[in-house]
């Protein structure tokens, strides 16, 4: 199973390597692709900010230009976005049954058109629109959850055939659909998701992610100079590393394959050398790494003689949860309770949150929100090291909470990247240092 991002799609001399990726892998192969670079970005920002006939004129061009040699299906495509996309004033919304339907065109567009890229280089492929050869979803949308169970079946049997005539199967990554036929996306960087799962329904020995020239590191490069690959990691690791921020992977990524107990490699396009396997744990091994959350909400809820109080945590948590907002992490003591939403939510979460608090005879207070940053040190055994944060760091701390595998500290916002650098150089750094010494 290999998957291709959108990046990897661009520039011409880049999809000239994915080519000679599919000629060289020997077995069997599945590809799964992105739209090409870019589609996904401009089909947003058409929904959101609305389309003038000419913007809609300029996108369709654009979209011919880039997926040449799939006449009938591109039109078609056009067509039927066209269509929604002058409907969109009176449907516009992220997360709507319309925006996935827009949103999932470049996935269908590059399907047909790599496909037959592949044919004009020689090799037998054949395109499939995941959602007609019944990839299953809960049916959110913006954000679907792939039903495994019930695709596994559904897509073996569209798939396995035409491995069995000898084609590369070309599959779209990023949709689904859910019981009663409606396209559904499954979040931003999907696509990862789609490979992993699908992987795992074809008993595929592995699954390679192919990226441009990302890989996992031990923080983002962009912030931390010293960041170093990461050469493997464990399923958890990789799951941790993923939920906290750090967007090379889409969250669910990992649970198909750890579940399926196969091999996941992130690979890199431009710099062969790297790449990460997420796999098994391997004992003895600890890794570091470490992810920026950059803002978050939090809020501090004080319930005097919290403890004693029963069912607190799980009343904030229903409240938040009916108001549809995503809980970032929870910290706890006795009595205080700090609680960490996505940015844009923090408002609504206080609103939310007050009747609550203002109930008679609880006596309970809430500050925030505040703006903050979370980071977060993920690794096998990672909780020992908070004895190795340097001073500066934990002191400026608004919370800190840990796993056996994460270690996770709040910060003020601005406090964020000088907290992640401090962290990676006492813990990353440091450690190589005394490694090669
Ligand atoms: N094209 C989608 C996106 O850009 C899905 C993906 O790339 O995985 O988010
Ligand atoms: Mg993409």
């Amino acid at each position: 199973m290999i998957k291709f991002g959108g990046a990897t799609l661009g520039r011409e001399d880049r999809i000239r390597k994915t080519v000679q990726v599919v000629r060289s892998t020997t077995g069997p192969v599945v590809v799964v692709v992105s739209a090409r670079e870019g589609v996904t970005d401009r089909l947003k920002r058409a929904l959101e900010k609305g389309v003038s006939k000419d913007s809609i004129s300029s996108l369709s061009e654009d979209l011919r230009t880039l997926h040449p040699g799939i006449p009938d299906v591109l039109e078609a495509n056009i067509a039927a976005l066209e269509g929604d996309l002058a409907r969109l004033p009176r449907a516009r919304h992220a997360g709507s049954e319309i925006a996935d339907a827009v949103l999932a065109r470049g996935e269908r567009l590059s399907a047909h058109w790599y496909a037959e890229r592949l044919e004009q280089e020689g090799i037998r492929a054949e395109p499939l629109e995941a959602d007609q050869i019944g990839l299953l979803t809960d049916g959110t949308f913006g954000g679907a959850v792939i039903q495994q169970s019930t695709s596994r079946r559904l897509v073996r049997a569209r798939v396995l055939p035409v491995i069995r005539r000898g084609a590369v199967p070309v599959v779209t990554g990023y949709i689904g659909r859910d019981g009663v036929g409606r396209t559904t996306t499954l979040g931003r960087g999907g696509s990862d998701y789609t490979a992993t799962s699908l992987g795992s329904f074809l008993d595929a020995e592995r699954t390679i992610l192919v990226k441009t020239d990302v890989s996992l590191f031990s923080a983002d490069p962009r912030v931390v100079r010293r960041a170093e690959p990461i050469g493997r990691l464990s399923y958890e690791e990789a799951e941790e590393l993923a939920q906290f921020g750090a967007r090379v992977l889409h969250p669910l990524t990992v649970e198909p394959a750890r579940l399926h107990g196969m091999e996941v490699t992130v690979e890199s396009l431009e710099r062969p050398g790297l790449s990460t396997t997420i796999g098994p744990a391997v004992r003895g091994r600890g890794i570091r790494a470490m992810t920026l959350l950059t803002p978050v909400a939090l809020l501090h809820l004080r319930v005097p003689g919290g403890r004693q109080r029963k069912g607190v945590i799980a009343e904030v948590s229903r409240i938040l949860s009916d108001a549809r907002i995503n809980v970032v992490t929870l910290f706890t003591s006795s009595a205080l309770l700090s609680i960490l939403v996505e940015a844009p939510m923090g408002e609504a979460a206080r609103r939310v949150l007050l009747p609550f608090v203002r109930k008679d005879g609880l006596g309970a207070t809430l500050n925030g929100p505040r703006r903050t940053a979370l980071v977060t040190v993920i690794g096998e055994g990672v909780a020992a090291d908070i004895e190795r944060l340097p001073r500066s760091v934990t002191s400026e701390a608004l919370g800190i909470s840990g796993t056996t595998r994460t270690l996770s500290l709040a910060v003020p916002e601005k406090l964020g990247p000088s907290t992640l650098r401090e962290a990676h150089r006492a813990l990353v750094e440091d450690r190589s240092a005394r490694r090669t010494a």
